[in-house]
């Protein structure tokens, strides 16, 4: 049974300052008490000697994982790091799995965590950020952020919410349902996520197609390469009919499976 207090008195008394008892905290909850959301192994494990970003992995399935943790909800935007590696990490498919948790430094106990799976992790979801200034140590230097409304709610997967414990078949399965777009390749998969969004953002779970031709601005601006945004969002609902996300109910009819 997951445990959800952070709270530990030896690092406590370690520790002067709330942000540096957080990371401590959150990090040693972390390799205790979650699972691997893949392959729901009871353990996860951290990277020894890493002191720049603690990363953790799954020793049954080797997935990879990165834990940020926050006292404030996470809403918009998270930043992350190096705008040029994150790009390069996401054509390789080299990005980990994001953990987010947030938590009370109040009660010192985890409020919400949800996971983004690494195949949700696309370009259309990372913000530039401006380079660092003159007077900056690290001068030049561009960072990122990821976009939390770019991505479907299929890909932020609640483990914990509002400090209630997902079952852990849920999030499996959660995990399973989208797992499809790990076999794609990473510009293919970013189209798929971002027709998903689109879908979801309709009011009903009903919808034609031209409802989804709306959103064509939007995609537009997420891939500026790409001029045939209209056929690329049929091919898109296809593939999310294939993996029985949608149903065709007839021509141009479509409906969000279970959503
Ligand atoms: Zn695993």
């Amino acid at each position: 049974m997951v445990n959800l207090s952070l709270y530990e008195k030896g690092v406590f008394e370690q520790y002067k300052s709330n942000s540096q008892r957080a990371r401590v905290l959150s990090e040693n909850w972390f390799s205790s008490q979650m699972y691997c959301p893949c392959c729901l192994n009871l353990k996860i494990d951290d990277y020894p000697n890493n002191e720049k970003v603690k990363d953790f992995f799954c020793p049954n399935c080797s997935n990879e994982f990165q834990l940020k943790s926050s006292n404030k909800k996470f809403t918009k935007r998270i930043l992350d790091g190096e705008f040029n590696t994150m790009m390069r990490f996401i054509n390789l498919n080299k990005t980990p799995n994001f953990f987010l948790m947030h938590y009370s430094n109040e009660d010192w106990f985890v409020k919400n965590l949800f996971i983004i799976p690494k195949f949700f992790i696309t370009s259309s979801i990372i913000e530039k950020r401006k380079p660092l200034s003159d007077t900056a140590r690290r001068h030049g230097w561009v960072g990122c952020n990821i976009l939390l409304n770019n991505i479907p709610d299929e890909g932020k997967i609640n483990i914990i919410k509002d400090e209630k414990l997902i079952e852990m078949e849920i999030v499996n399965k959660k995990w399973n349902k989208m797992f499809f777009l790990n076999k794609q390749k990473p510009s293919l998969r970013g189209w798929t996520s971002d027709v998903l969004k689109c879908v979801e953002d309709l009011p009903e779970d009903k919808f034609t197609l031209k409802d989804v031709y709306k959103f064509k601005d939007y995609l537009e601006e997420l891939h500026p390469e790409n001029k045939r945004v209209e056929a690329k969002i049929r091919q898109q609902l296809q593939i999310l009919r294939d993996n029985h996300i949608l149903k065709f109910v007839s021509r141009g009819n479509y409906r969000l499976v279970n959503k």
